[in-house]
């Protein structure tokens, strides 16, 4: 008869001679060792063996080698959103008295965890405009960490990323680039000598608009190894069956992102030729800033864009064509086979160049691009 004690105490076992195309599931909060010896010299922080779930498991390490793959690196560590990889990477490198660079164009929340947190740790945070090539005097023996966004996000601009890497090394700085707009497919900065590339796997990884998790991937051990610790030590967990659906998703990703790309560069070229539409700001368009560095260092682009109104029309504009868009939803993020449309107003240190009120950013998903298109210029002629 079975009780509790056998019923708990029998080892699922690990099929022999079964061979499947999915990744393994194992859910795991307890490790089991075979006896204390093996407990009591087990390391907490190294991949050669299992510890506690929370480091690793053996789903975990095996999306882990896929995303760092596809990124052209040769380590991952899985975070539990893109931005908590974003935050990972600040805590596991800058200490007081430390200096960091970012891009004005930088992930809203990854300024505002610089800002907010990192400047009440001691940490001095500075800026530079995307375009700019010579960082001049915020390059000192204090910048620990620069960062880099490939293109920025919301204008998009793409920044001449092997010079801002050269001068970041140049004074012994470690160099992080958020490289989520390609999802590492398009673009691999660590061979261009990046330290970090920063993946948000919500967005096109992930794939369905459902799922959290983030990746910094590396080249280096010693780099991999400094993250890991940081990873353990904050209690970062990921869950198996988060790493189902990014791993499920990850297959159909170059041809997902192939049909993105196809369809917003026909819908940005629409765009650019109506009269109420101001500038298109997509990487692969000449109208966009950086254009001459997308175009050097990428190899295709994804369906992430925005695009101003002509001059003459309000933010309640903006707001007024996403509102009667029918085949976009609205909301943050992107990535997902749902488009979508965002309004934001422009950022100040944008506006004072542009005149322009606000920016509306699509996803361009999997719909028909007829309908998508159709959608968008029958929106812009219902403008006053
Ligand atoms: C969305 C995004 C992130 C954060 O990803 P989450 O998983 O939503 O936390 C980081 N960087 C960029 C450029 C992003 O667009």
């Amino acid at each position: 008869m079975t009780s509790s004690t056998s019923f708990l105490h029998d080892d699922a076992p690990v099929p022999a001679g079964f061979r499947s195309l999915s990744l393994p599931e194992h859910h795991a909060t307890t490790v089991v060792f075979s006896d204390t010896r093996s407990l009591l010299d087990a390391d907490e922080f190294s991949e050669e063996g299992y510890y506690y779930a929370l480091g690793h498991t053996p789903t975990t390490l095996r999306l882990a080698a896929k995303v760092a793959a596809i990124d052209g690196g040769a380590h991952a560590v899985l975070t539990p959103s893109g931005m908590a990889a974003i935050a990972l990477t600040y805590l596991a490198t800058v200490r007081a008295g430390d200096h960091v660079l970012l891009p004005k164009n930088v992930y809203r929340p990854n300024r505002d965890f610089a800002r907010a947190m990192l400047t009440e740790l001691g940490v001095t945070v500075l800026e530079y405009e995307p375009h700019e090539t010579d960082l001049g005097a915020r390059l000192s023996e204090r910048l620990r960490l620069l960062w880099i966004e490939a293109p920025g996000s919301l204008t998009l601009e793409t920044p001449d990323v092997q010079r801002l890497i050269d001068q970041g090394r140049s004074v012994g700085a470690l160099v992080a680039v958020d490289n989520t707009w390609s999802a590492g497919v398009y673009f691999q900065p660590l061979a261009l000598g990046a330290d970090f590339s920063i993946q948000a796997l919500s967005k096109y990884q992930g794939g369905c608009s459902d799922v959290f998790m983030g990746a910094v991937v590396t080249h280096g051990d010693d780099h991999h190894a400094r993250l890991k610790r940081a990873s353990v030590r904050l209690g970062y967990a990921v869950s198996p069956d988060d790493c189902f659906l990014v791993y499920r998703s990850l297959g159909s990703l170059w041809a997902r992102l192939a049909a993105h790309e196809a369809a917003a560069l026909r819908i940005a070229r629409a765009l650019a030729a109506h009269p109420n539409v101001g500038a298109v700001l997509h990487p692969a368009l000449p109208s966009c800033g950086g254009h001459d560095n997308w175009q050097r260092l990428f190899t295709g682009s994804s369906g992430v864009f925005s695009f101003t109104l002509d001059g003459r029309y309000a933010f309640d504009d903006v707001c007024a064509v996403i509102d009667s868009l029918r085949c976009f939803k609205i909301g943050f993020s992107w990535g997902g086979s749902t488009s979508l449309a965002t309004p934001y107003r422009a950022p100040a240190w944008w506006a004072t160049r542009e005149r322009c009120a606000g920016l509306i950013r699509l996803s361009i998903g999997l719909e028909r691009v007829d309908d998508l298109q159709n959608d968008l210029i029958g929106a812009l002629e219902r403008l006053p």
